[in-house]
């Protein structure tokens, strides 16, 4: 089989659901860029990644002018040689960020190839050690929620059979987020597991004096708490309070989980596929993380259908995030939370196909 055409589009896709703010970020559209590898073979892969800010048209633009040179011709069974001559155009100007988001969309769009050669599931094809992954909630607590919406949104939730719920942090007053984070506790009682999120916002000071706070209300983590590039201050921090630090959302490398995780730095390993060089490089991720013991939480929010697949496969991550469920139907076969659970897809593929109408109506570029 050979890579005969490499395609992308860009998608900018509304919320349908009011505006969600996070202490760095008001969001109403996601952008996505969809990469598509047709083949010789008659099999279609298909790979995508995303933003909430604009940028991806540079992503685009590595995948369309160094990437699929390399692309065109090659034998997709061959992908993390594939992979590593593409990362190589980029040496020298882009080896993390945009250009590395758009080579996780072409590195997903090989193994779609491969998992649909197989006729199987990405869970399948991995080999699995569970058939349905647990969910936590983040589509409740946001920071531009009122605190009676906060817990109105937190006892929906749990209605529907979540007993995970997060809670962002970060407004300009901390107290504000303690205040916070004690009604939602008093308001559903101690057996639902409150995390927290605070998108970057705190100094290690602040992360001392409020995080140390948490342990009150029994918050299961602290997400985020300062910029990440810092491991010395989230290890300080992790040092100097009893709550567990979760971080790994904007982490592009394995090498800064290593940092990361030798340093005792974090205790919930946030893994990102769509940061990192996609699948496989999430996977040595989670083999790093299990050998020190450490459980992988993967962060998600449109991209949950391939974590949840990650995660069927991988016995240190038992726990995926929920978000963003009113786009949820883009997907060609969307998967649903019934119970506090993922359903697993069952159709052969890894899964990111948007549906044609989606790309037609939403495409921008
Ligand atoms: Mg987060």
């Amino acid at each position: 089989m050979k890579i005969t055409k490499v395609a992308t589009r860009l998608l900018r896709v509304p919320l349908e659901q009011r505006t969600i703010t996070d202490s760095q970020s008001s969001v109403t559209h996601v952008e996505f860029l969809q990469v598509v590898l047709e083949t010789d073979a008659g099999v279609t892969g298909y790979g995508m990644n995303w933003s909430y800010t604009p940028g991806l048209k540079t992503a685009q633009v590595a995948v369309d002018e160094n990437y699929a040179p390399v692309l065109i011709g090659k034998d997709p069974t061959m992908r993390k040689a594939i992979t590593k001559e593409c990362f190589f155009t980029n040496h020298f100007i882009g080896r993390v960020g945009a250009t590395r988001v758009g080579l996780a969309a072409v590195e997903y769009a090989l193994w779609d190839l491969a998992c649909k050669q197989a006729e199987l599931p990405l869970w399948r094809y991995l080999g699995a050690c569970r058939d349905r992954v647990k969910a936590y909630s983040t589509d409740g607590g946001w920071l531009s929620w009122s605190q009676d919406e906060l817990i109105a949104d937190a006892k929906r939730l749990i209605d529907r059979g979540f007993d995970a719920v997060k809670i962002k942090l970060g407004r300009p007053d901390p107290r504000e987020d303690l205040q916070r984070i004690a009604a939602v506790r008093k308001a559903i009682g101690d057996d639902i597991d409150i995390m927290t999120d605070v998108n970057c916002a705190w100094t290690l000071a602040q992360g001392k004096q409020y995080g140390s706070r948490l342990q009150e209300w029994n918050v299961k983590w602290l997400e985020e708490p300062m910029k990440p590039e810092d491991v010395t201050m989230h290890a300080e921090l992790a040092h100097a309070i009893t709550t567990p630090i979760a971080v790994g959302e904007t982490i592009f490398t394995r090498e800064a989980f290593r940092d990361y995780i030798t340093a005792g730095a974090v205790h919930y390993v946030q893994a990102d596929s769509t940061k990192l060089l996609g699948i496989d490089e999430w996977l040595e991720v989670a083999g790093l993380a299990a050998s020190y013991n450490l459980p992988v939480v993967p962060h998600t929010n449109v991209q949950h259908k391939l974590h949840v697949q990650l995660a069927a496969a991988t016995p240190n991550c038992a726990l995926v995030e929920n978000c963003y469920e009113s786009i949820n139907d883009m997907w060609v076969e969307p998967i649903h939370v019934v119970d506090g659970y993922y359903q697993l897809p069952q159709e052969p593929g890894v899964g990111l196909q948007i549906r044609d109408e989606v790309v037609e109506k939403f495409g921008i570029a």
